[in-house]
């Protein structure tokens, strides 16, 4: 990783796990809408830090434990 790199999260959902709640696009409806069924559309790119904390309830306020956060490496 250079000096201009940083690691960042970004938002999944793991399909199969997850039984439309809707938690997690109530609490990020900046990266998490619904589908017609109230399924996630996740949007994958990486979250603000000012989001991470709201990102990090999302993943463990999920009845099903489908919200995933992964770690990427951005810029670089
Ligand atoms: S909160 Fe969990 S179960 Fe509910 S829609 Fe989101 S990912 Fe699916």
């Amino acid at each position: 990783m250079s000096a201009r790199q940083r690691v960042a999260i970004r938002v999944r959902v793991d399909p199969i796990a997850c039984d439309a709640y809707g938690y997690c696009a109530e609490l990020l409806p900046e990266r998490v809408t619904l589908d017609e069924w109230g399924y996630p559309i996740v949007d994958g790119t990486p979250v603000p830090a000012e989001l991470v904390e709201l990102a990090t309830r999302a993943a463990t306020d999920c009845p099903r434990r489908a919200v995933l956060l992964e770690r990427v490496v951005v810029g670089r």
